[in-house]
């Protein structure tokens, strides 16, 4: 079978594989689930892999197969899978445990530890850009027929589905919260998704993005559920409070970091701020009110924490969110898959959409591998 692989730390390396076919029996305990790949979405972690900045590859191997935004269907399960059979649509997860803490042991890899771990097509197991996959079925999450075609989406909602519940877990120290008010910093597909995930939830939401409010889909997709949009080239995100008062959510996916600061000065008192960034430069923040923030966080209770990787609960949190919105804006999630590559063959032009990101706008780009 094809897959689509890199040489980790070797700029632009994305090439065609062939491998075998894998089968059921390749996971121990009778748990095999083969599937067949439907769609593979690609994100800046994957641009990043293939620009040689991250990635490892499994052991025994020099290439590491791409994809983690995955959607698939069961094609044969191992004698003890109870819960899928063949036909089932399924996304999986992305970390599995294979380190030593504690986490990985107690089925919370996505806390883990250990600086080395294992993320399939990221980090030391291949990824899901490839024809069939193989995996164990206690990683594998059920998608109902009406979502599959914007299933692919579940993976980038389940890190916003965690930093979610890691914020309500935080805030239960409250006793009461009664949050009314959110702001998204960073509207892109991971922005998108939290902006829906917290209008499902009732937030009055507020979304930001650099672009201009005209023509921008991204905006208009804001609007669409009831959010507002504005665009911090008109109007810092500081002087946001100025029109909207202070927030008692924000979630911050710029990519962006100096942005933090003025995030962490615009929350309410006893609010959270999440950070999904993963900022791998080396950007520095200056004038930074350091005395106000501490003081601010000190005498309000505020809070912060950052979001990467999830859980099975989070993948499952993210189903029902899907499910829900699909309901109550029928086709307003398919809109956010702009840019669909059909065939693994074509991966040079998943690469390019995803490097020039300011001319071709996409929201999510994935691969077609083979129609749902
Ligand atoms: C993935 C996460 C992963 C992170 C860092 C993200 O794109 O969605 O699952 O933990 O990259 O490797």
């Amino acid at each position: 079978m094809k897959a689509v692989a890199v040489i980790p730390k070797q700029p632009n390396s994305a090439h065609l594989v062939e491998m075998d076919k894998p089968n059921p029996g390749d996971v121990g305990g009778g748990r095999g689930v083969m599937v067949e790949v439907l769609r593979v979405g690609a994100c800046g972690t994957d641009r990043e892999i293939n620009n040689g900045e991250y990635g490892v590859a499994p052991k025994g191997y020099e290439y590491l197969v791409l994809g983690h935004e995955n959607l698939g269907r069961v094609v044969a399960t191992g004698e003890n899978v109870t819960e899928f059979e063949p036909g089932n649509y399924v996304v999986a997860t992305v970390r599995r445990p294979g380190g030593t803490s504690v986490y990985d042991k107690i089925g919370e890899q996505d806390f883990t530890t250990d600086d080395k771990y294992f993320e399939r097509g990221i980090s030391r197991l291949h990824g899901y850009m490839a024809e069939y996959y193989v995996e164990n079925a206690d990683f594998l999450v059920r998608i109902p027929s009406a979502i599959a075609d914007i299933g692919v989406l579940l993976e980038p909602l389940s890190i916003v589905e965690k930093g979610l519940k890691q914020a309500s877990d935080i805030q239960e120290r409250l006793k009461i919260w009664r949050p009314k008010t959110a702001a998204v910093l960073g509207v892109g597909n991971v922005g998108l998704l939290t902006v829906m995930a917290l209008r499902m939830r009732g937030y009055i939401v507020h979304g930001f993005g650099l672009d201009r409010r005209e023509s921008y889909l991204n905006a208009e997709l804001c609007e669409a559920i009831g959010a507002t949009y504005d665009s911090t080239a008109e109007t810092s995100f500081a002087q946001s409070t100025e029109k909207y008062g202070q927030y008692d959510l924000i979630f911050e996916c710029t990519g962006y970091s100096p942005i933090i600061f003025d995030a962490m000065q615009a929350l309410n008192e006893n609010g959270i701020l999440i950070l999904a960034s993963v900022t791998g430069g080396d950007r520095k923040a200056d004038h930074v009110p350091s005395d106000k923030i501490v003081q601010m966080f000190v005498l309000g209770n505020r809070a912060m924490v950052g979001t990467v990787n999830a859980g099975r609960e989070h993948f499952e949190m993210g189903v029902k969110d899907l499910v829900v919105c699909e309901a109550m804006f029928p086709g307003w999630l398919g809109r956010m898959l702009t840019h669909k590559v059909v065939a693994l063959e074509n991966f040079a032009e998943a690469f390019e959409i995803l490097n020039n990101t300011g001319k071709y706008k996409a929201i999510k780009t994935y691969f077609e591998v083979k129609e749902i």
